[in-house]
């Protein structure tokens, strides 16, 4: 049997979430290091009858297996469907690696898989490696200040991960043509998961705040620096729920305690790639902005006509954003 190294996906709206590409890229190019064969799979947990996702990145991404897990508790996610469903693959196929993308799922079923079946788990990674039977992992500490590299003894056993995604950005194929129209494998498994009494029952699902939509991901941000003032943010997150927009901020804005470190964009934030990214009160020092450069649209508001965001931005509005974000917010209520 070949070795594998295993890709948990998971399913948006509209299909993969974005940040699969990311996840691939990465597992291939580690597939691609390995002395022996090595296949990356990618696994999604579905309900039988589900309409499966658009698929036809999986090759391009150097895919070669593509394994359903099917069960009546996968119509929706939860942590307990996840964590019975992939041990009971994982113990009888025993992939080399098992990683997913360091999303809120992600976050919550990788860590209790890892107690479940006892095997070793590195959350949050931001590139991985798997040599002279260990996983390498590099990860960065103390808020972004300082990255650190650590090693993991597997001793034959299965090396789990999460991955930070935002980091390489998203490829749209890591292959040759030829690789490309290679077929993928596709088979199917009925886990088993035991009936046990509801621990966790799902009543609806809501909308998450603009200061608890997950930058890494987020289509649009609204994001505030110092310029704003601490009342300001208040302004700015009505103004980001209006938009569905996210809250990003400046590392002068985190360090002042005016929105949490994990909204913090920059060298030592989150590197973001939104559709939309609207910079009120921010400078556009480089540190900041080397989180942005994958934002498609940069609209930034500003009264100092030399700061250096206006020559990023796509557009740039010279005034107060204190100012504007209400009059902005009105035009959008009517
Ligand atoms: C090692 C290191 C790592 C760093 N990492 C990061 C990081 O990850 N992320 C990060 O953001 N920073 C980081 N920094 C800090 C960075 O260098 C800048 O100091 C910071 O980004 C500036 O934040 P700011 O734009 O909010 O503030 P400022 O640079 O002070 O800019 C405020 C801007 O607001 C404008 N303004 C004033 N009033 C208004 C108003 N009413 N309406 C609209 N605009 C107004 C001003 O004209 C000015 O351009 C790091 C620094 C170091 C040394």
């Amino acid at each position: 049997m070949s070795k594998e190294i295993w890709a948990v996906l998971e399913q948006g709206e509209t299909g993969l979430r974005e940040d699969s590409g990311e996840l691939l890229a990465e597992l291939t190019e580690i597939a691609q290091r390995q002395p022996e064969q090595t296949l990356v799979c990618a696994i999604l947990l579905i309900a039988p009858g589900s309409n499966l996702p658009d698929t036809a990145l999986l090759p391009r991404l150097g895919v070669r297996r593509l394994y359903l897990l099917e069960h009546t508790r996968l119509a929706h996610y939860t942590t307990e469907g996840y964590v019975s469903a992939l041990a009971w693959l994982l113990q009888q196929r025993a992939p080399a690696l098992v990683a997913s993308t360091a999303s809120a799922n992600g976050r919550a079923w990788m860590p209790r898989l890892a107690a479940r079946l006892q095997l070793p788990f590195v959350p949050g990674c931001l590139g991985l490696d798997l040599h002279d039977a260990a996983l390498f992992a590099l990860r960065s500490i103390y808020e972004g200040r300082a990255y650190i590299q650590t090693r993991a003894a597997l001793h034959g056993r299965t090396a789990l991960a999460t991955l930070a995604t935002g980091v390489r950005g998203v490829p749209t194929s890591v292959g040759t043509a030829a690789a490309d129209n290679q077929p993928i494998e596709m088979s199917t498994f009925t886990p088993e998961i035991k009936e046990q009494q509801e621990a966790v029952r799902r009543i609806a699902i809501q909308a998450p705040s603009p200061e608890e939509v997950e930058l890494d991901v987020a289509e649009r941000i609204v994001a505030g620096g110092r310029g704003v003032g601490r009342e300001g943010f208040a302004s700015l997150a009505s103004f980001a729920r209006l938009l569905g927009a996210a809250v990003g901020a400046t590392r002068v804005a985190t360090d002042r305690g005016w929105v949490e470190h994990e909204r913090q964009i920059g060298a030592t934030g989150k590197s973001v790639h939104p559709k939309l990214y609207l910079a009120c009160g921010i400078s556009g020092a480089a540190q900041h902005t080397s989180g942005i450069r994958e934002a498609e649209t940069i609209v930034a508001i500003n009264p100092d006509r030399n700061a250096p965001i206006l020559a990023l931005a796509d557009l740039g509005l010279l005034g107060d954003a204190n100012e504007i974000l209400p009059l902005a917010a009105k035009m959008l209520e009517t």
